[in-house]
């Protein structure tokens, strides 16, 4: 296959995805990297958005195998913040000019209808930001109770498109249930977030092309690939990493498949290379999402160990990130970063809501 033809093509085949997730010497990938990045660039433009996350509780009724918050880990100390305490961090985060919040737990039902509401109707009243949802598979009536009460946006990653191994992964749940709820929040009028994790126990490369493709057929507003990485006291702790590079390469192939979609530099990616952002951002992401839970929450969540930036204050946190967005000649944006599949009227519209 033409290398330089497959990277400035419109619709890839599976076929060629696989080829490209396959490059191997330094020059290929290296197109590969620049031409996601130019793709980026005419879709998405220099703006960085940064999206400040709150993790409220760590407590989850699933026990998947790759997660060190599963039900069955009783090592690790389980904690829930009070709405106080949630609608005081998005205030911090909005006071630091970052203008999306994201709500994310383990599957806990503590956190109810009712509570999740009043902490998302409490937020939209006192400041300015987007609100996502990152809360796992929850009731249809809850996602629809949660619209209505201000939410904009929610996350729920499918992690393989491969059925076979998400039935080996989490016990307790099917790939085609989760694939329902996404398609209903998108009915419903959410902004939705999916993706997988490279580098998963008897994941394929064939398998990382079904997840790319699935995210284009899901019509995703929010992309997002992190590498794996084995969490103490679950049933993969023993298992390797996914590595960096294979995570760039397929934020790449999915920069040139999805195009006009928003992809982080994860955390995770940051996690396994101290330049795992800047790698990120320069391969095709567009989305950073730091952590802005307060101590000790932040170091008791831990879906896998030693994320990086964990005992960063906030305001450390946004000028350590602004040095190093725009030490690559890009800037942090001051909106609120929404889908950018929406028209200008509809971004005004969704503004203010
Ligand atoms: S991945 Fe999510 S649903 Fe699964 S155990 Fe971890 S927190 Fe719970």
């Amino acid at each position: 296959m033409d290398l330089f033809e497959l990277l400035h093509k419109d619709d890839l085949s599976k076929e060629e995805i696989i080829f490209l997730l396959n490059l191997s010497t330094k020059e290929d990938i290296s197109y590969l990297y620049t031409r996601a990045d130019e793709v980026r660039q005419i879709c998405c433009g220099d703006e960085v958005h940064l999206r400040g996350i709150i993790e409220i509780s760590n407590y989850c009724d699933q026990d998947c195998f790759y997660c060190g918050l599963r039900e069955s880990n009783f090592n690790l100390p389980r904690y829930r913040m009070t709405p106080e305490e949630v609608i005081a961090t998005a205030k911090t985060i909005t006071n630091l000019g970052i203008f999306t919040i994201v709500l994310q737990s383990g599957e806990d039902h503590v956190f109810d209808t009712d509570l999740i509401a009043y902490i998302i109707y409490s937020i939209k009243q006192e400041t300015p930001a987007a609100i996502t949802l990152s809360l796992g598979e929850r009731g249809f009536d809850e996602y629809r109770t949660w619209k209505i009460a201000g939410a904009d946006r929610y996350l729920l990653k499918h992690e393989t498109a491969n059925p076979k191994l998400y039935g080996v992964y989490h016990n307790k749940q099917k790939l085609s249930d989760r694939i329902t709820h996404l398609k209903f929040l998108k009915t419903i009028g959410y902004q939705i977030g999916s993706g997988n994790m490279v580098g998963l126990p008897m994941q394929t490369v064939e398998d990382i092309a079904d997840d790319i493709l699935l995210c284009k057929q899901l019509d995703l507003d929010m992309a997002a690939f992190g590498p794996f990485i084995p969490s103490p006291n679950t049933p993969y702790q023993n298992k390797k990493s996914g590595t960096v590079e294979l995570t760039l390469k397929t934020m790449a192939v999915a920069r040139l498949v999805l195009q006009n979609v928003h992809i982080p530099a994860t955390t995770a990616l940051a996690t396994l290379d101290v330049d795992g952002r800047i790698k990120g951002l320069n391969s095709g992401a567009n989305i950073v999402m730091p952590d802005f839970t307060p101590s000790p929450y932040r170091e008791q969540y831990q879906i896998y160990p030693d994320r990086r930036c964990m005992t960063d204050e906030p305001q450390n946190c946004r000028s350590c990130l602004q040095l190093q967005i725009e030490s690559i000649g890009r800037r942090i944006s001051t909106s609120r970063g929404d889908s950018l599949k929406l028209t200008p009227k509809e971004i005004i519209n969704w503004s203010f809501k």
